[in-house]
Order: structure tokens, then sequence, then C-alpha cells
């Protein structure tokens, strides 16, 4: 269930452990730092060099984050990708996970740029398990998503 009026689904700032990490209270490998935008190594990682990018300000998800916000990290992703590439990676997963629906663990926003350095296309969903039964069902889906993102 969701938490107060204000709290977002999560409850709030406290004891999040990107915001300790973004105003220094507890260490990170940091990679790249500005005042609006931090990158560093996630402690767990999928592959050598997976980093994790956040606003120093706390937001849950994605969909709390002003569009200012996202330019800003979005464009701190990118920077960190060009900089896989150019240090041997041959590709990079860009992910971002939102709930725990969709595998959100840490409550804070938060990119994963994930080199890759092999040959083979890393498949982290299963293409196809969503088949829509009939082309009046896809229609569906697309329709609700439009009237989704009408102001
Ligand atoms: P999520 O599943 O929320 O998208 O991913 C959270 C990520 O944060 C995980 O990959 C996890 O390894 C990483 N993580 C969790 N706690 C810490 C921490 O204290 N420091 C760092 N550097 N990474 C963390
Ligand atoms: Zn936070």
């Amino acid at each position: 269930m969701r938490g107060e009026a204000g709290m977002g689904y999560y409850g709030g700032v406290m004891n999040c452990v990107f915001c300790k990490i973004a105003q220094g209270q507890i260490p990170a490998v940091a990679v790249y730092e500005d005042a609006e935008v931090m990158a560093f190594l996630d402690v767990n990682p999928i592959e050598k060099g997976h980093v994790l990018v956040v606003p120093r300000q706390h937001y849950e998800v994605i969909m709390d984050a002003p569009e200012a916000v996202l330019q800003q990290v979005t464009c701190v992703v990118r920077k960190v990708a060009c900089a896989l590439m150019k240090s041997g990676a041959t590709g990079v997963n860009v992910q971002q996970n939102n709930y725990p629906a969709a595998g959100q663990v840490v409550p804070h926003l938060h990119f994963h740029v994930i080199p890759r350095y092999g040959q083979d296309a890393p498949r982290s969903w299963a293409s196809g398990a969503g088949r829509y039964a009939f082309d009046a069902e896809r229609d569906l889906y697309a329709q609700r998503i439009k009237e989704g993102m009408k102001p």
C-alpha cells in the first residue's frame, strides 16, 4: 500500500541509502559528481564497471522527477555510457526500475549503466511473454497509453 499523502510510495527520505551517499554520509566509489547529479559504482555489480547515476535530491521514481532533473541525470548517463565504451565495453545497457513490481529495491531514483564486454546480447526480459491475444487487445493497450499521455 502507498504511504501517507506527500510521503510517496516508500515513505520519504528516512534511511535512504542513496541520499546518504549523495550527502557524503556513507562512502561510495564516485566516478562523476556535480551539484545536482552523482554517479558511483554499484556495490553488487552485474558487470565490472556497473555504474549507478542518481539525482542528489530524493525522488522515488522517474514519474516523480521534474523534466529538468531528468535532463541533467540522463546527460550524465550518456557521459558514463561513452566513458564505458572508451574503456573497453562492447555495449552498454541502461536500466531503470520503478516500484517493487518492476524490481526496484532502493527507493531513490537511479539509472543503472551496465557495460557489456562480450558479443552476445544479454536478455534480462522474456521477449514475447506479453504477446497479445488479439489485435483488438493490442489496440486497447495502445489507446490506454495514448489517453494517459494527454495532459
Ligand atoms: P534497484 O533494484 O533498486 O534498481 O537497484 C539497486 C542497486 O543499488 C543494486 O544494484 C544494488 O547493488 C545497489 N546498491 C544497494 N545498496 C548500495 C550501496 O550502499 N552502495 C552502492 N554503491 N550500491 C548499492
Ligand atoms: Zn534518497
